[in-house]
């Protein structure tokens, strides 16, 4: 207990309240206002509507099309800065959902999700696709293709949760989804209660019931928590959206959006409504085996070596199709790479003594640790996109709109791209040493918990494996990159 210096008295501790978004004024007013998600999701609802039309109608040369440019270049970017800088706030403003909402006024669903599909498995074999589509038809480069990938999207939320009740698709499904849960671990937001004592005593539990008409309990004013995390139980971000109804449903005000220690989260086991236990879960650990190790692979697939090996495949499997090669790479990097690093460190791990676990158990529980490193890579990769391309949205925009006939924009000044790759890089090579050095410390943390009397037994093994892909992802970084989507090389 710390003492006032002269005095000799002890003075209690006292801990800081957390920093709450919406208590901050006009934007907590803001959130707090029931319609806020809709006035966020009708901005996007119109920017998907033009880049589909775009996509199929406008130029085909990605550089000069909004569907590839905010795809690939603003879009990712912003989603993981914002993920970095506070939390889930795509989920918040998805336009999907506003869809899906719409046509729920119409069609009720009247399924529940199957229980067998109530997991991670059927998302991380999505995300999976996502990544094998993105490089066999070169989406980067093809307005057509993106554009299609969007309408996919509107009607695949359509179909499922038009069938099915809650929020399946969000929960279950969505690959975009599971790529922002994984990474909001990391954020340093989170829907969360302010008071627990006030939970305790509440009758009613509205944030996952939902708020009932009083005279007839059929009615609901608003609905609760759509993918099943009970506000008292939530720990952390993992699956949740930020749609903030359970902020609106809450009856006693107690929900907020907190400050807490980023990638915290991940540092204990504890039990967390709607998911259990992280160790449990060997479905989610590899979902964050596919965000960690994917990372890695997507910039694999842009820098120019890559073409040397899919050549060198290429000849070795006496194939001319890429689908094939792409299979072996992305066998390479999501199953050959993880199982012998991972697999390496469990075993060691364990002829070290330093954890009682299993080699699967142990495999599973530290994968998460991975995490902090996979969305650095992340980072460094849609930054790297981002930044060198961020003012193509001038040209493309005005572009788009002289097609129209609408001269207002004036002429597209083409020259425009963004900041130089000289700036750029060492901010990439930033964003992963702060991932390394996070997965560090969440590996260190998991190695204390494992073998109290000697944590290096176990922390030894597993910092290896954060070297490993450390070094692969400042590797990456200094390569050579495809400008997938800008116009103009910037240097
Ligand atoms: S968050 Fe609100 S509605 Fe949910 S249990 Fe706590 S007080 Fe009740
Ligand atoms: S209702 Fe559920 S998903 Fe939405 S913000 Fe609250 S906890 Fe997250």
């Amino acid at each position: 207990m710390p003492t006032h210096s002269g005095l000799n008295v002890e003075l209690p501790e006292i801990e800081a309240p957390p920093f709450d978004l919406m208590r901050v004024p006009g934007v907590g007013a803001f959130l707090g206002w029931r319609h806020a998600r809709t006035f966020l999701q009708i901005p996007l609802l119109i920017v998907s509507v033009l880049m589909v039309l775009h996509g199929l109608l406008g130029p085909s040369l990605a550089p000069k099309n909004l569907a590839t440019t905010l795809t690939w270049l603003h879009f990712r970017g912003v989603l993981a800065l914002a993920l970095l800088a506070a939390g889930n706030f795509f989920c918040l403003s998805c336009p999907f959902i506003l869809v899906r909402d719409a046509a729920r006024k119409i069609f009720r669903p009247r399924w529940n999700w199957p229980r067998a599909l109530r997991n991670k498995w059927l998302a991380a074999g999505l995300f999976v696709l996502i990544l094998f589509l993105y490089e066999l038809f070169g989406l980067w480069a093809s307005p057509w293709w993106t554009a299609w990938l969007i309408l996919a999207y509107f009607a695949a939320v359509l179909v499922i949760d038009g069938l099915f009740k809650h929020a399946a698709f969000c929960k279950y499904v969505c690959p975009l989804g599971q790529f922002n849960f994984v990474a909001s671990t990391v954020s340093p937001l989170e829907v969360a209660v302010r008071d627990q004592d006030i939970c305790a005593r509440c009758n009613t539990k509205d944030c996952i019931r939902g708020r009932r008409e009083p005279a007839s309990d059929l009615v609901v004013l608003q609905r609760g928590c759509e993918l099943a995390l009970f506000q008292p139980r939530k720990f952390g971000n993992m699956d949740c959206t930020f749609c903030l109804d359970c902020v609106h449903a809450c009856p006693h005000d107690n929900i907020g959006i907190l400050s807490r220690l980023p990638a915290g989260e991940l540092l204990t086991d504890t039990f967390r409504s709607g998911i259990g236990l992280f160790s449990r879960r060997k479905d989610m650990a590899v979902l964050t085996i596919v965000f960690t190790f994917g990372a890695l692979l997507n910039a694999f697939g842009m820098v120019s070596p890559v073409y040397v090996v899919e050549r060198w495949l290429g000849k070795l499997l006496h194939v001319t199709h890429k689908a094939p090669v792409l299979g072996v790479i992305f066998a390479f990097f999501l199953l050959v790479e993880p199982t012998v690093l991972l697999g390496g460190a469990a075993w060691l791990t364990q002829k070290l003594k330093g954890s009682p676990r299993k080699l699967v158990p142990l495999m599973v529980r530290y994968s998460y640790a991975l995490v902090p490193l996979g969305f650095g890579m992340w980072l460094a990769h849609y930054g790297f996109h981002f930044f060198t391309g961020i003012l193509t949205i001038i040209p493309v925009s005005q572009s788009a709109a002289a097609s129209l006939g609408l001269t207002f924009l004036g002429k597209p000044r083409w020259l425009l791209t963004g900041i130089p790759i000289r700036f750029v890089q060492p901010m990439e090579l930033g964003f992963v040493v702060l991932g390394f050095l996070g997965s560090l410390l969440v590996t260190h943390r998991l190695a204390e918990e494992d073998c109290e009397a000697s944590p290096m037994r176990a922390f030894i093994p597993w910092a290896a494996v954060c070297v490993v892909i450390g070094l692969a992802a400042a590797w990456l970084i200094f390569q050579p990159m495809e400008m997938r989507a800008t116009f103009m090389m910037s240097n």
